[in-house]
């Protein structure tokens, strides 16, 4: 690197680490400093540099000012590089493309490199006499005093200004004293600036976020006032957004009586992780809607509130709709006909003689009716228990219908030598209100599995355990698992998991799981799975206590 740096044996010029002014200030110095706080409130970054180099530059009276800023990586230190010089109509700024590479140099080798690597500020009254001061080959530059000063942070140096005059002795230790105040402040401002940047670009993420999303979003605060709500939340209630902000919820619930759901939720203490969720018909609309109801909470100043979504579900209901006629038509129509089947096959099998070959296409016919049997008797069974209404809630100790479940299933499991485990934590006496008919089958289903898909010998651990408010029943087997493109299908109905490995075929419909499924819905609960092939499954569902 050809450097021409000269190096005379004049001392160094004391470096200022500190703000402190020793000197008296001078009314140009408060002039000064009071221009320049209030230029720090400024909250555009690039605005507020601007201003601060323009301002010092001007006010040291210097002929050139650079900035260099280090905002993440120290690579990075050309591009946000500042300059001015003195022209004829004051100071102008100097197109930053000319100066990139150079600033890269002077930070790496040059004085903005000493002042990074001291985290101090100097001047330099000649720059003949001054070792630090490096002239560069290709640099045309005439400065002969300079003032150069970190804007630095407890951790690291996030910028260097430097100012420069062609005359020596331009500069002096008390220039140095009131700019390495400036600094200190613009530090501050700066920090400021960066903030409020970033808080501006999440809320303008937000903003895009809010205005993609298809469904109503209203965000209340804990009093029920609104604190946002989305362009088409303001359309659903036929206003705007600004004017939504202006309202409460109760202003809210009387435009839309669906939203006096929420103003319901309200009457429960605020709880963070709360949750609810509500399908809705609007009477004057015509519509379906899923009402989510979330509490929202900041640990910062422990304000809180709630969040509420509002998806029109219109379509999906009526596809539903359409797909229950559909199985109720297939279910409860095709029955006549197979029992009529079914029936004839019966009589036939009377009037033909016994070595006639008719009587094996006979049991074939009959075969494959028994078939469709079974499968429209499980069509009913879902059927049922998703439509109808629940019936028989009772309160029952959840602890008796997992021991009961797990004696009666005992001789299977024994049968197989598979080792079984209950730790059944569930206070005996705690009841929950539901059909125990229904969750006493979820069980079993549960249990069933785990012995089907578990070889001889495996084992297979039952737990069932109160937290909160809340009842989880897990089934842990060492069976052969699940791979992972087909847990988010195995609780569908009819879907079973293709195994072209194993060579046993268990018997089944694929219609256990989704029975699961529905049952613990329609008690408000929820049903999960974890596993992993040749390692084991565990199944799970949790149930509100109340
Ligand atoms: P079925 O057992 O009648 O096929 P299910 O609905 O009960 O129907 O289960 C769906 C599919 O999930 C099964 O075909 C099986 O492949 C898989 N499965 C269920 N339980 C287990 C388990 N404990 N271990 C491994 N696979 C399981």
């Amino acid at each position: 690197m050809p450097l021409t740096g000269t190096n005379h044996n004049r001392a160094r010029e004391k470096s200022m680490p500190g703000a402190s002014l020793l000197k008296k200030p001078t009314s140009e110095d408060l002039d000064l400093l009071s221009e320049i706080s209030q230029m720090l409130t400024l909250i555009d970054r690039e605005q507020l540099l601007e201003r601060v180099i323009e301002l010092t530059a001007k006010a040291f009276g210097a002929e050139r000012a650079s900035l260099m800023l280090n905002p993440d990586v120290p690579e990075d230190w050309e591009q946000a590089l500042i300059k001015y010089r003195r022209g004829d109509g004051g100071i102008e700024r100097v197109e930053q493309s000319q100066s990139v590479r150079f600033a890269r140099r002077v930070i790496r080798d040059g004085l903005a490199g000493w002042v990074v690597r001291e985290r101090a500020g100097v001047v330099i009254t000649d720059t003949r006499e001054d070792s630090r001061w490096v002239t560069f080959d290709d640099s045309t530059s005439s400065a002969r005093s300079v003032l150069c000063v970190p804007f630095q942070t407890a951790s690291a140096v996030i910028g260097v200004l430097t100012l420069l005059h062609s005359d020596p002795g331009h500069f002096d230790t008390s220039d140095l004293q009131t700019l390495t105040i400036i600094a200190n402040q613009t530090t501050v401002a700066l920090h400021n600036a960066t903030l409020f940047s970033r808080m501006r670009y999440k809320e303008r993420q937000l903003e895009a976020i809010l205005s993609a999303m298809p469904d109503s979003l209203i965000v209340l605060d804990q009093s029920g006032r609104v604190l946002r709500a989305n362009h088409i939340a303001a359309a659903w209630l036929d206003t705007t957004v600004e004017a939504l902000a202006e309202l409460s919820i109760d202003d809210l619930s009387r435009r839309e009586s669906l939203l006096e759901l929420v103003r319901d939720v309200r009457r429960n203490p605020l709880q963070a992780g709360q949750s609810w969720s509500f399908e809705t018909h609007s009477e004057n609309r015509g519509r379906d809607y899923l009402l989510n109801i979330s509490v929202w909470h900041s640990s910062v100043d422990g304000s809180g509130g709630y969040v509420v979504v509002i998806r029109d579900i219109t379509t999906l209901r009526d596809l539903n709709r359409f797909k229950d006629e559909m199985l109720h038509i297939a279910s409860h129509d095709l029955r006549s006909p197979l029992a009529l089947i079914t029936g004839y096959c019966s009589l036939i099998e009377f009037e033909i003689p016994e070595e006639s070959p008719v009587k094996e296409y006979l049991g074939a016919i009959e075969k494959a009716t028994h078939r469709m049997q079974g499968l429209l008797d499980d069509l009913l069974r879902v059927e049922k228990i998703r439509t109808s209404p629940m019936e028989m809630v009772e309160p029952v100790h959840f602890a008796d219908l997992v021991t009961s479940a797990l004696n009666q299933m005992r001789p299977q499991f024994d049968a197989r030598h598979q080792q079984i485990e209950a730790h059944v934590d569930v206070e005996s006496a705690l009841t929950i209100h539901v059909n125990s008919s229904m969750i006493r089958e979820a069980i079993e289903n549960y249990l069933e599995n785990a012995n089907k898909y578990t070889p001889d010998g495996g084992r297979i651990s039952v737990y069932s355990t109160v937290e909160g408010n809340r009842i989880n029943f897990v089934v842990e087997d060492s069976g052969i698992g699940i791979p992972p493109t087909a847990l988010p299908r195995v609780f569908e109905a009819f879907y079973r998991v293709p195994r072209p490995e194993s060579d046993e075929v268990v018997a089944g419909r694929g219609l256990g799981l989704h029975l699961v499924k529905a049952v613990i819905e329609r008690h408000k609960g929820e049903v999960w799975l974890e596993s992993e092939p040749g390692a084991g499954s565990r199944f799970g569902f949790w149930l509100p206590v109340n």
